[in-house]
């Protein structure tokens, strides 16, 4: 087996990154080449697909990648390549085409994948969940993403599985971004932080905390018992090895962490509570396009990447 690069695009509301990964003839993964550049999304739609498309021109011609990964925060259509709902990003995506301009630009084959799902990824297979068998991870920020690795591969179901921050928590609770009700997203994310603590940012909120601050106190520790909840559902219907936690919510480190590695574990009942391990991410902002990058890689191991089916899979 000769070396083979692969680049890796991570859309995101602000930022455009991408990756080069080379596996090399031992199965050894190294990253070549991080780049970040603004995605200006108030330029629209066409804008933007236009502007992915021209980076991944550049990288795959720079480095020779073999084939593109393209991580899309939101919801889309594998078989057709096109956006369904691009909730942070401006302008008119629904039905936009997002892989086909991308494939003809690169010359090259890309596969789409959510971005929770191309952190979860990277994280089992490069980050705080290397090497271990069954993981479930979480991307905490603006929004609440997830993804659920199974035998060290990214279990996809009938094509969305792994959203974790849209099961349902409080059945009459506060209306999600998605259209239901008590969502554990609209319960923890940033934007449900900041409401509820009346603060501008999520560093203030836990700042505010340390140093006593009542509400802030008392959103904390909202965040970790509903967090909590909503993990400790994962881990009764998966087992699995690790929980691991990204994202700018779990940016707060020990005030997060600690606490909520015990209220999960005081939540468990049945198995071993004393082994349940929550875990932080340590790929950071680049989690996102290094897992798109493997998400070509890892279908590519069988043979050479073909065409995305209807299930996100490739045949
Ligand atoms: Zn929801």
């Amino acid at each position: 087996m000769t070396a083979v690069r692969y680049a890796g695009l991570d859309l995101g509301g602000t930022n455009i990154k991408t990756v080069v990964v080379e596996r090399d003839a031992d199965g050894e993964i190294r990253v070549l080449s991080r780049r970040s550049h603004l995605t200006h999304g108030h330029e629209g739609a066409d804008a933007v697909v236009d502007r992915v498309a021209a980076l991944a021109r550049a990288v795959t011609g720079e480095y020779g990648a073999a084939a593109v990964g393209l991580g899309i925060p939101g919801w889309f259509d594998p078989a057709s390549g096109c956006a369904r709902l691009i909730p942070n990003i401006p302008g008119e995506w629904s039905g936009k085409q997002l892989r086909r301009p991308v494939e003809t630009a690169a010359g090259r084959p890309v596969v789409l994948i959510n971005d929770a799902r191309a952190f979860a990824l990277a994280e089992s297979r490069l980050g705080a969940a290397r090497g271990l068998n069954t993981v479930v991870c979480v991307t905490l920020g603006t929004g609440m993403g997830g993804g659920v690795v199974i035998g060290g591969r990214l279990h996809m179901g009938t094509g969305d599985a792994g959203e974790i921050g849209h099961q349902t928590l409080q059945v009459d609770g506060p209306l999600c971004g998605c259209g239901n009700r008590g969502c554990a997203e609209a319960l923890v994310s940033s934007a449900a932080v900041l409401r509820m603590s009346g603060r501008s940012s999520v560093e203030e909120v836990y700042e505010a905390a340390r140093a006593g601050d009542e509400r802030a106190v008392r959103t904390v520790d909202h965040v970790i018992r509903w967090l909590a909840v909503a993990l400790v559902n994962a881990y009764t219907l998966l087992a699995p090895d690790a929980l691991v936690i990204g994202g700018g919510v779990a940016a707060a480190g020990d005030a997060l962490f600690g606490p909520l590695e015990r209220e999960v574990r005081g939540r468990i009942t049945l198995g071993r509570p004393e082994d349940v391990r929550v875990l932080p991410a340590v790929l950071g902002t680049y989690a996102g396009a290094l897992g798109a990058a493997l998400a070509v890689l890892e279908r590519d191991e069988n043979g050479p990447v073909g065409k995305q089916g209807e299930n996100g899979r490739i045949s």
